[in-house]
């Protein structure tokens, strides 16, 4: 059950360090999806919303309002909808917020790309458009068993392609976001073909991601770990060079094989946080 609150903020977009977004817009604090592989609770200052990831939600009740001000002293640039949650949250549906600050962003110019798993974006087509928008939905493998346990709260893969395939056909920009590529998990040719193929029927280009491990999104992946292989291992062969390297052949053999474009939004580090965990 997830618990909802609300909050009054003073600030409601701030500078983005992620390439390729100028600002951040983050609704929500939290978010009901739960993924298991989320690294947002290493992002979230509400300590109490990072370590029960995906059990509570608070919603910036006068965020667009806040926005409309900020957003007249602000150069324009991309704003990057959300960065730390996902802006579709269940309650959105009836709170609207992002919907609200979406409206704000367009009367202001500003150049929005959202990033989603939920189909409640379908509801906003008649704000979104190919000037202003490009549309990124996540989908980490097409078969439901695997994805139910990865995101026990987000809408199947299957609904997830439907986003992709109506803004693509009515020609906003469209990318499937590939990531988290789990070792063991997500990772076989055959699931990655799987999605490499859906993003070629539907004209979406693809960026794809390794695991990223934090300290608190550790510790919520030993609490929630769902699969049969031992995590250590996986995370042990997520931060290997070869495995790197693998991904990487696979991902740009299946690139030229369906004429998609596949672009990793990493390149090789290892992470320190994950140190003590492999000892
Ligand atoms: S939808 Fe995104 S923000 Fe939400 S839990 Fe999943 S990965 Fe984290």
């Amino acid at each position: 059950m997830t618990i909802y609150r609300s909050i009054k903020v003073t600030k409601a977009i701030s500078k983005s360090r992620l390439p390729d977004i100028d600002y951040a817009l983050n609704p929500y604090i939290g978010c009901e999806h739960s993924c298991i592989y989320c690294y947002s609770p290493d992002f979230t200052s509400d300590r109490e919303v990072a370590y029960n990831w995906g059990l509570i939600v608070v919603a910036k009740e006068n965020i667009a309002n806040i926005l409309e001000e900020e957003v007249k002293k602000l150069k324009k640039g991309i704003v990057g909808v959300s960065t730390i949650t996902d802006p579709y949250q269940p309650v959105e549906a009836k709170m609207e917020l992002t919907r609200k600050c979406l409206k704000i962003l367009v009367k202001y110019g500003f150049k929005i790309s959202i990033q989603t798993k939920s189909t409640l974006v379908l509801r906003d087509s008649d704000i979104v458009n190919s000037e202003l928008f490009d549309i990124g939905v996540t989908i980490t493998t097409m078969r439901d068993d695997v994805a139910y346990l990865l995101e026990p709260n987000a809408p199947p893969p299957e609904s997830r392609v439907k986003i992709l395939e109506y803004y693509s056909r009515r020609g906003i920009e469209t990318w499937l976001f590939l990531g988290p590529i789990i070792p063991k998990v997500n990772d076989s040719v055959e699931q990655l073909e799987e999605v490499v193929k859906v993003a070629a029927e539907v004209g979406s280009y693809i960026i794809y991601d390794k695991l990223n491990i934090k300290p608190t999104s550790l510790s919520i992946m030993k609490r929630k770990w769902p699969f049969k292989i031992e995590l250590k291992e996986v995370v042990r062969l997520s931060q290997t060079r070869e495995y790197y390297e693998k991904i990487v052949n696979i991902m740009s053999m299946l690139s030229r094989k369906y004429k998609v474009k596949c672009v990793p939004s990493f390149k090789y580090k290892f992470s320190k946080s994950i140190t003590e965990f492999l000892k």
